[in-house]
């Protein structure tokens, strides 16, 4: 148990009906009879622990506010110590008098993160659940959160404890079998040693990409809208964001500039730029706008490709779908509300929508399609998806080990050196669980909580 007993305010800063005040550690019980007096005259340590009892906080006899305690004992708490919460009224300037009560009769202000690096030091948690909960917290969007929630439920930790499993397992056979190399012993030989360091490779390998899809869902996708003048981009931003950003006019190359924003679709967040027709112009304003186009394609993680689909493809058009095939493209045929002229067989290999943008038709379709190219193609909603990059860090640690693993078992090399590879990529998992973490990481993981957590 840690030898200070701590106290902050675990709910929000501002006013609210009720504020929580958390005390945790060995005098946490002690503390809170000098300043909670329940109404049934019962002392901390005899009330029922789990059962809320209610009472008042006293300063000198003076009663400050009603409240209730709950009581925590150790080891079941969410820090693993003897804990009170004490609810009371939410102003405040109410929780800071009560707080300021608690510390003077003998607890600390918790750091950052404080109660839950106590949690993690004391065995409750490990670092992927303690790290969920900061996107339990802050989670934006419904997908951030049931991504966090997973890895809360111990998706992560058990996923990595699987290949943590395999890897002791390799470890262990690869010593036996270095020990050993004349024994003929069943199932240690170099094609099974091989397969299950390539599985765990892969393995990896899916959840560096499932954790690139997690960031996406949770950073948003950096989108750019490009196409000739005159397509409708600028109609299809405004139907996005939902309200008139752009200047939509019947004179081509009106868009001169970068427009950017932000909308969420369903579980997915575009920043989206309606960036200049690409063509070639002589306008000096126009053409800076086509450049910053260019550059934005390079740097977009979805390119919504628009075409009048009143018009033939032009030669133009083949070089823009050329320019951006190589890319995450959605190709969006607009106006057709109007007419198709487009033959779609020229699009054959692209990820194509209709839409029309001036009548708001199509959205659903776009963002399925959206939702299926950048989120699905590398995300199953049922994954363990790495939270942070911290977490990314390891696993592309682990990864390098188990394919240097490969590598020198490949080339021959003696199983000792193989050894040693698969060991770095042990080290990697035990510290992405933090199995094996030094204080430095422990302690630069909580300070990035907000205090009372
Ligand atoms: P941009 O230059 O590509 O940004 O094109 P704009 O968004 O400025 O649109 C050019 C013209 O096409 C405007 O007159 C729009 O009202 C019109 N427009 C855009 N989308 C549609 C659509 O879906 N249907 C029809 N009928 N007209 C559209």
């Amino acid at each position: 148990m840690a030898e200070r007993t701590i106290a902050a305010i675990a709910t929000p800063a501002g006013d609210g009906a009720l504020g929580v005040i958390r005390i945790s550690g060995e005098d946490a019980f002690s503390i809170a009879d000098k300043v909670f007096f329940a109404f049934s005259g019962k002392k901390i340590i005899e009330h029922k622990p789990y059962t809320a009892s209610y009472g008042e906080i006293k300063e000198n006899g003076n009663r400050l506010d009603d409240a209730v305690a709950l009581v925590f004992v150790a080891p079941h708490s969410y820090t693993g110590e003897n804990t009170v919460e004490i609810s009371v009224h939410g102003g405040s300037l109410m929780l800071r008098s009560v707080l300021r009560l608690i510390l003077k009769n003998g607890a600390y202000l918790a750091e950052a993160g404080e109660f839950t690096k106590r949690a993690f030091l004391n065995g409750k948690t490990d670092l992927t659940k303690a790290e969920s909960i900061m996107g339990l917290i802050s989670a934006r969007n419904d997908a951030e959160l049931r991504l966090s929630r997973a890895a809360h439920n111990g998706k992560v930790s058990k996923k990595i404890a699987e290949m943590e499993s395999v890897l002791v397992g390799i470890n262990a056979s690869i010593a036996a079998f270095s020990d050993y190399p004349d024994e003929d012993i069943e199932g240690l030989n170099y094609e099974n040693f091989l397969s299950s360091l390539q599985n765990l490779s892969l393995e990896l390998q899916k959840m560096l990409k499932e954790y690139d899809s997690g960031r996406i869902l949770k950073e948003g996708i950096i989108t750019s809208i490009v196409g000739k003048p005159n397509v409708g981009k600028s109609t299809l931003m405004n139907m996005l964001v939902g309200f008139d950003r752009s200047i939509v006019t019947d004179v081509a190359g009106t868009t001169r500039d970068i427009v950017e924003d932000t909308v969420t679709l369903g579980d997915i967040t575009l920043h989206l730029a309606d960036t200049a027709g690409i063509h070639n112009t002589d306008d000096t304003v126009e053409s800076i706008g086509v450049k910053l186009a260019k550059e934005r394609i390079d740097t977009s993680q979805l390119i919504l490709a628009v075409f009048d689909s009143t018009e033939p493809l032009t030669n133009q058009d083949f070089e823009l779908l050329e320019a951006v095939k190589e890319k995450n493209t959605i190709v969006i045929l607009n106006k057709t509300d109007l007419a198709d002229e487009i033959n779609e067989d020229k699009l054959k290999g692209f990820n194509v929508v209709k839409i029309s943008a001036k009548e708001g038709k199509g959205i659903e379709e776009l963002a399925k399609a959206i939702n299926e190219c950048c989120i699905e193609a590398n995300l199953n909603p049922d994954s363990a998806v790495l939270l942070g990059e911290r977490q990314r860090a390891c696993a592309e640690r682990a990864l390098d080990g188990v394919n240097s693993a490969i590598e020198a078992l490949m080339m021959g090399a003696t199983m000792d050196a193989v050894g040693i590879c698969a060991d770095d990529a042990l080290a990697a998992l035990l510290e992405l669980t933090g199995k094996r973490v030094t204080n430095e990481v422990t302690d630069e993981i909580f300070r990035r909580f907000c205090v009372g957590k």
